[in-house]
């Protein structure tokens, strides 16, 4: 596909200052075993005043809404609750990257009260998931029932649930899968990172078809296909505003009493409409959006301005009925799916980050992409020490459970 065949989604909003998000790492050890990961892993925890310290150099450099934190796997980190309240004390939304392996009850309660906004648990086939007895899944549906396990958690404990799944060569046609279970369950945000072969991947996998990259055009042409919807956002590299890196779709969702489902998504060609929409969080929040997703009366809000600013030729008509329809059921959300594609890195460290990286953790002082960190910009630590606080969380963790 050349950039020809594209509709151009709206580019996203924010400048190098108004970005809204960053990642912040609490350590690097990890629990389970993911092809895709990107990750040098060992034994390494960072100090919890440097995390502070890191986390008020972000707030320094960034407007941010959001702050995801990440590992390694970051519940294997003793002052996880710390880490969220100290992020949640300024007045940014905690989001919490994890694998949902030593999630309890307890402990998301301990994360909600400590201010964690929401979960992104992350599940796919390409995990060596140990501790878990579902975890030799061929297809993607058979890993929903373990989906399903973690909604009905952070749902009890009032913790927004979201997802996270890498799409390989494998797995994209299940996606339509993941994708019905997220609508069945009312899930609003899923993130998908395409696979990449990074420097971690063994090089003889490579050769192997599930290995092989996928792009962002492959995914543009996949939604067009399969789903019939066109992204109504992108976000281009630093280098070349037509490279598509991160494709995001929003579509918005209601419900009839008999459970008939209807869904409406913006389309690109309505340039003017979802300009003024992704301003609106600026203008009203004075900050743009990144993890937070409006609520019921916002999404009609936005639903009657797209309608009021879309054109004739594209979908008014089209829009004004799915609001009859919304008003009928008296029910609406949204549904957000964004895909990401990877920088390359090259042998000599090079590499083209998406604009304004938006996923950027602080290493060593300054804003480094997360992707490729390990590599740019290594820590210290080489060698795989004996792993202590990793260790002692899991057997502390298995003692609630029993
Ligand atoms: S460059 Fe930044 S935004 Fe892009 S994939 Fe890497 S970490 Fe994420």
């Amino acid at each position: 596909m050349s950039s020809t065949d594209i509709i151009y989604p709206v580019k996203v909003p924010w400048d190098s200052q108004s970005v809204p998000h960053v990642s912040i790492e609490v350590n690097q050890s990890c629990n389970i075993e993911c092809d895709g990961c990107y990750k040098n892993k060992f034994a390494f925890s960072k100090p919890l005043e440097l995390i502070k310290r890191e986390i008020d150099l972000a707030v320094s450099l960034r407007q941010l809404e959001s702050v995801v934190v990440v590992g390694g796997e970051p519940t294997l980190y003793p002052h996880l609750t710390d880490v969220i309240c100290y992020i949640a004390d300024k007045g940014i939304l905690p989001t919490l990257l994890t694998n949902g392996t030593l999630l309890t009850p307890k402990r998301l309660r301990e994360y909600k009260d400590a201010g964690l906004y929401s979960v992104r648990i992350h599940i796919d086939k390409h995990q060596r998931r140990h501790s878990d007895p579902r975890r030799m899944a061929t297809t993607e549906s058979e890993l929903n029932p373990l989906r399903k396990y973690y909604v009905d958690m952070c749902r009890n404990e009032g913790v927004e649930p979201a997802f996270i799944f890498t799409l390989y060569r494998d797995n994209l046609d299940d996606y339509l899968d993941v994708v019905e279970f997220c609508y069945r369950e009312e899930i609003r945000d899923i993130l998908v990172p395409l696979f990449a072969p990074s420097v971690n991947i063994e090089t003889e996998h490579l050769a192997e078809e599930p290995f092989h990259a996928l792009h962002a055009e492959n995914i543009y042409e996949f939604m067009a296909r399969k789903q019939g919807i066109l992204p109504a956002f992108y976000l281009p590299s630093q280098s070349n505003s037509k490279k598509l890196r991160w494709l995001i779709y929003y579509t918005v969702v209601t419900v009839d009493a008999h459970g008939k489902r209807e869904t409406f998504s913006f389309d690109p060609r309505n340039q003017t409409a979802l300009t003024v929409i992704s301003r609106m969080s600026r203008i009203h929040h004075s900050r743009h959006n990144f993890s937070r997703l409006p609520e019921q009366s916002e999404v009609t809000r936005m639903l009657g301005l797209y309608a009021r600013l879309s054109c004739e030729s594209v979908d008014r008509g089209k829009v004004h009925a799915f609001l009859e329809t919304v008003r009928r059921n008296g029910n609406v959300r949204f549904f957000r799916q964004v895909f990401q594609e990877f920088p390359q890195l090259s042998k000599d460290g090079h590499y083209d980050p998406c604009l304004h990286c938006p996923d950027a953790t602080v290493r060593n002082g300054h804003l480094v992409s997360l992707c490729v960190v390990d590599h740019v910009e290594p820590l210290p630590i080489t060698e795989k020490p004996v792993c202590g606080d990793s260790e002692q969380m899991i057997t502390k963790i298995k003692g609630e459970r029993n």
